[in-house]
């Protein structure tokens, strides 16, 4: 088990004491455990919002990326995995250029 040193009176006691078993002085934990929660927490805080926010984006999305693995998959699977990943960069690219288009379409439209 972790000991540290009371900082009032120096006497060895549990990390997992609330208080000195000599002095009475409270103890706090660490600060060096709370860095490293910190840390830790916050990368995983940020990747939780981004799966929170990935399912609210909702599933068109994710058939879209399915999609393009797929059809990757089909034309360059034999090609090796450099082949579809190439393919998979263009196609959502392209994808992107063309919801883009659609949304400035929609604005063109609907601004009149
Ligand atoms: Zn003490």
């Amino acid at each position: 088990m972790a000991m540290q040193k009371c900082v009032e009176c120096g006497h060895e006691i549990s990390a997992q004491a609330k208080a000195c078993v000599n002095c009475g002085h409270p103890l706090k934990r660490s600060s060096g455990a709370r860095i490293l929660m910190l840390i830790v927490g916050i990368p995983v805080a940020g990747f939780a919002a981004l799966v929170i926010f990935g399912a609210i984006i909702g599933p068109s999305e994710v058939s879209l990326r399915e999609r393009i693995d797929r059809s990757c998959q089909e034309q360059f699977g034999d090609r090796g995995e450099a082949a579809v990943t190439e393919c998979r960069l263009r196609l959502s690219v392209e994808a992107l250029g063309q919801a883009e288009r659609e949304r400035l379409e929609r604005a063109r439209n609907g601004g009149r």
